[in-house]
């Protein structure tokens, strides 16, 4: 059972004009498929095929002999994970359970606002900015390349992709722009309040 490219969650039209078509052409269509269709290749006839995703992003990090796997794979992992964080409805600003921990852990929304998009504009070169629950508590983070919370035992609620290839087209070496864009226009509350639901049912299952 190969590792499927997934259908991207809305239009390629319907985040525009902040994310445009064609940049979704290239990024879902393009880049995506090329990090799905290596990670293929990499695992074809090896004790890995058939394992999800997130087993392969867990088995390669770290391995000196995995490293193509591991960016592959990773990539294809933050770039499902991406997709459903950003949304045709979203900007404006979380509320529930998933606002009080922000007031709670960042100082509000303006904190994490602000601790986000220090993150995402000054991760040097390409890469991902997150918000993840680690240890209990809400983190927000940059990695580089393909790295991923994930793999430090931690659990991503959001991210956004930093890599030019998200941005280039629409915003050209503006970043800024791209970042402000992506939260007062795009960011998914949904989808990180049920990230942290998930995460809390599953502590308490434990
Ligand atoms: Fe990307």
């Amino acid at each position: 059972m190969a590792i499927e490219l997934p259908k991207l969650p809305y239009a390629l039209d319907a985040l525009a004009p902040h994310v445009s078509k064609s940049t979704l052409e290239f990024h879902h269509g393009k880049h995506h498929r090329a990090y799905v269709d290596k990670t293929n290749e990499l695992i074809a006839n090896s004790d890995l095929a058939g394992k999800s995703l997130e087993e392969i992003v867990k088995v390669a990090a770290g391995k000196k002999d995995k490293v193509a796997l591991f960016n592959n794979v990773a990539q294809a992992w933050n770039h499902n994970f991406l997709w459903h964080s950003m949304s045709p409805d979203g900007g404006s600003e979380p509320g529930g359970a998933l606002a009080e921990r922000m007031e709670k852990d960042l100082g509000g929304f303006p904190g994490f606002a602000e601790a986000f998009k220090k993150a995402a504009t000054g991760q040097f070169g390409s890469g991902w900015a997150w918000l993840a629950l680690a240890d209990g508590k809400l983190e927000i983070s940059a990695t580089a390349n393909a790295d991923t919370p994930l793999v430090y035992g931690k659990t991503p609620l959001l991210t956004l992709d930093v890599w030019e290839h998200a941005y280039y087209l629409d915003y050209q070496n503006r970043r800024p722009d791209y970042v402000a864009t992506f939260l007062e226009k795009l960011v998914n509350w949904e989808f990180a309040a049920s990230n942290l639901q998930k995460a809390s049912q599953r502590k308490a299952a434990e």
